[in-house]
């Protein structure tokens, strides 16, 4: 049984269509300082290997978009930063290359604001969410509905685009988040009446599980089962982690998506990449096949951060000093010729999948296969120094952008 989604238009956030025909995605929000570049990256990793599809970071100061400048060329799903009280955060996430902004019409509320970010967000083509969330609703909408109304949630977001319209930025989705399950559902409703923008699906503050667990899902069951979403959050008082397998597995409970092979993830690859991560990655792909092994198999271009940012993969490899490096649960394992890097992995798959990560670490001497790969990422370090992917020019010009 399938159920019949409704009609909406499709943007795309970074590679990942949005609306239209697309499988519904499942998006999450990292709880790091998004200054602490290793810190966010490392849960991007988990959460792409949780099942998200899109990730949120909060860019709520200059050194929240410093770091994204250095976070968008190494994380593996798109990310869209999210803005809070100033219009110049958007600016500069957009300098720092984010694949998508959440604007909060409740707290930016100067037309000319929303209209400078909207003119070079056109420019740019970075798709914006208007994030209308009930607990932060414009006063004077507030005022106008006599409180916290469905109406008052669906007129904030249609003013928004009004805005957006004024110059000429349609690259666009939308959220009428409360935390209360009928508000929201009911502001859904209303809204997918008025408009065929592809929706994004949350019950805002739901809290920690297992209660926010049961509210989220409530609300967000309750429109996907009537056509209603293009990509949902749980937003969870826990480990993001939860959130995106939560979401994940919703969809998997609905029919609405599927995993019973291969979930294999890799990095887009940067200026650090020792590979080709595309071929290697298209050729693990072609290797695996559809056999039925349900493990996330990770590939990433480098020995220097392969390991850690994808340290929730079942298994992974990275390249270094054209070597492979295997990893299972983000320790090293073993060493081999970059030219064996797709056989070793589905030799190891295929063992992992019979006996489990723990036996597979166990048969290795692992100090030793640490040994080889701090060797490799000293050399690499040392070849490339520590900013491979120049996200210190774009740091200048962000400060540039802030202080302007
Ligand atoms: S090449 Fe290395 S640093 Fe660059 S995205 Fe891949 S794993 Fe990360």
């Amino acid at each position: 049984m399938t159920f019949e989604r409704r009609k909406t238009r499709q943007i795309m956030v970074g590679k990942v269509p949005v609306g239209g025909d697309a499988p519904i995605t499942v998006q999450s929000m990292t709880i790091t300082k998004t200054a602490d570049v290793e810190g966010t990256l490392q849960q991007i990793y988990a959460l792409a290997a949780a099942g998200c599809d899109i990730v949120r970071c909060t860019c709520n100061e200059t050194e929240a978009a410093e770091g994204l400048a250095q976070i968008v060329p190494r994380s593996p799903i798109p990310i869209i930063a999210d803005i809070h009280h100033q219009y110049k955060m958007a600016l500069a996430a957009m300098e720092a290359g984010v694949h998508g902004l959440r604007l909060n019409p409740g707290n930016i509320r100067r037309p000319e604001h929303i209209r400078a970010v909207a003119a070079e967000a056109r420019d740019r083509q970075v798709p914006i969410r208007i994030g209308v969330n009930g607990g932060s609703l414009d006063p004077a909408l507030y005022e106008k509905w006599g409180g916290i109304k469905p109406e008052a949630m669906v007129e904030s977001a249609m003013q928004e685009l009004r805005y957006f319209e004024e110059v000429d930025f349609d690259l666009v989705k939308i959220s009428v988040k409360a935390s209360s399950v009928p508000l929201m559902v009911e502001a859904y409703r209303q809204l997918a009446d008025a408009t065929d923008i592809p929706l994004h699906l949350g019950v805002t503050e739901a809290g920690p599980p297992p209660a926010g667990l049961l509210k989220a899902t409530a609300g967000i069951a309750t429109l996907l089962m009537e056509g209603i979403g293009d990509t949902i959050r749980y937003s969870l008082t826990a480990d993001p982690v939860e959130e995106a397998r939560a979401g994940r597995q919703l969809l998997e409970s609905l029919g609405l998506r599927e995993r019973k092979n291969i979930d294999l993830i890799a990095c887009p690859s940067c200026g650090r990449a020792e590979i080709d991560v595309i071929d290697v990655a298209k050729r693990a792909m072609e290797a695996f096949g559809d056999r039925e092994i349900p493990l996330q198999v990770a590939v990433m271009g480098c020995v220097v951060n392969g390991p850690g940012e994808a340290r929730e993969a079942d298994l992974g490899i990275a390249a270094g000093n054209k070597r492979g490096h295997l990893f299972v649960k983000g320790r090293n394992v073993a060493v081999v010729p970059e030219s064996e890097m797709v056989e070793s992995l589905v030799e190891w798959a295929e063992f992992i999948h019979e006996h489990g990560t723990e036996a597979a670490i166990a048969r290795v001497d692992t100090a030793k296969a640490e040994r080889e790969a701090a060797k490799d990422r000293a050399q690499l370090l040392d070849e490339k120094g520590a900013d491979a992917n120049h996200s210190n020019e774009k740091i200048v010009e962000i400060r540039k952008t802030v202080q302007a």
